[in-house]
Order: structure tokens, then sequence, then C-alpha cells
């Protein structure tokens, strides 16, 4: 029953992020939050993956950008586990545009234009699923109940 909200979602430090050493702030935000780490890695992107990750946007004018920009350096890809995790990382996240990202999301305090803006997160259960698959296919640890046990 405790378990009922509990949710997976997909979250990457992009390569801004990484490359203006980011990632430990990312990744502590949501760490503070109370979302697990349940999977993460560097990944450095191929063409094929980047497509098929932003395959909803093979129309837009900025796909070809967008690509050309998520395969240009490592990202940090991780599996962040919790109640509501999908929601409640992209309200952790901000705005797309980081230009209207409020202060205290992670858009807000650390990005400054839309093409780099930081972090990537799940937008719904079906995207979750459909990018964990994507970027996780070997799978992820699942150590909640280890974690919970010591915890007492
Ligand atoms: P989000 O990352 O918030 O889910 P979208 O799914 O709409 O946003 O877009 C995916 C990514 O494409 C954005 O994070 C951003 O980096 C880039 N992007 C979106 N809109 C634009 C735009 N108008 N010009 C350039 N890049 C854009
Ligand atoms: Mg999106």
């Amino acid at each position: 029953m405790e378990d009922m909200a509990r949710e997976q979602t997909f979250v990457m430090v992009k390569p801004d992020g990484v490359q203006r050493g980011l990632v430990g702030e990312v990744v502590a935000r949501f760490e503070r939050k109370g979302l697990k780490l349940v999977a993460a890695k560097l990944v450095q992107v191929s063409k094929e993956l980047a497509e098929a990750h932003y395959a909803e946007h093979r129309e837009r004018p900025f796909f070809g950008e967008l690509v050309q920009f998520i395969t240009s350096s490592p990202v940090f890809a991780m599996i962040l586990e919790g109640e509501n995790a999908i929601a409640v990382a992209r309200t952790m996240m901000g705005k797309t545009n980081p230009a209207e990202a409020a202060p205290g999301t992670i858009r807000g305090d650390l990005g400054l234009t839309i093409g780099m803006n930081v972090v990537h997160g799940s937008d719904s259960p079906e995207s979750a699923k459909r990018e964990i698959e994507l970027w996780f296919s070997e799978g992820a640890l699942t150590y909640e109940r280890t974690v919970d046990a010591w915890l007492a």
C-alpha cells in the first residue's frame, strides 16, 4: 500500500551541465528532496540514441540542433525513484526556457538559454517507461528495501 504512488523517472544532466561541473549539484538537489537514485551513468550519446530519445520533436525546427547538442559530450543519465517522482522532478527542474524558470528550480538557478537548459526529465508515466527502457536496457538496481532496512 505504501508503494502506491511510487514511481521511477528518467532524468539526465545534459552536456552543458556536465561540462560546467554541475552533476553533483543537480544530483544533490534530487537526493535532498528525497528521491532515490536507483541507476546512474555517464553516456556518450550516439546519434541513434539521441534521435530515438527526442523522436517526438523530429519535425521541430530545432531538432538538428538538439541532436547535435545532446551528442556533443557525455550526459549523466539517472533513474530516480520516489512518490510522484515524475512530476516532482519536473517541478524541481522548472520551465523549459531557463529565462522563464522560477528561481529555486534547477533551470531557474543554473540555466540561461533554452538550448542549454541543464537537465532533462520525463514528462509523463508513458515517457518515463519509454525513456528508462531506452537508456537503461540493462536494468536498474532495486536497493530501496535495504535502505529502509537500516533506517530505523
Ligand atoms: P522539456 O525538456 O522541458 O521537456 P521539450 O520536450 O519541449 O522541453 O523540448 C526538449 C528540449 O528541446 C528542451 O529541453 C530544449 O533544450 C530544446 N528546445 C525546446 N524548445 C526549443 C526551442 N524553441 N529552441 C531551441 N531548443 C528548444
Ligand atoms: Mg520534453
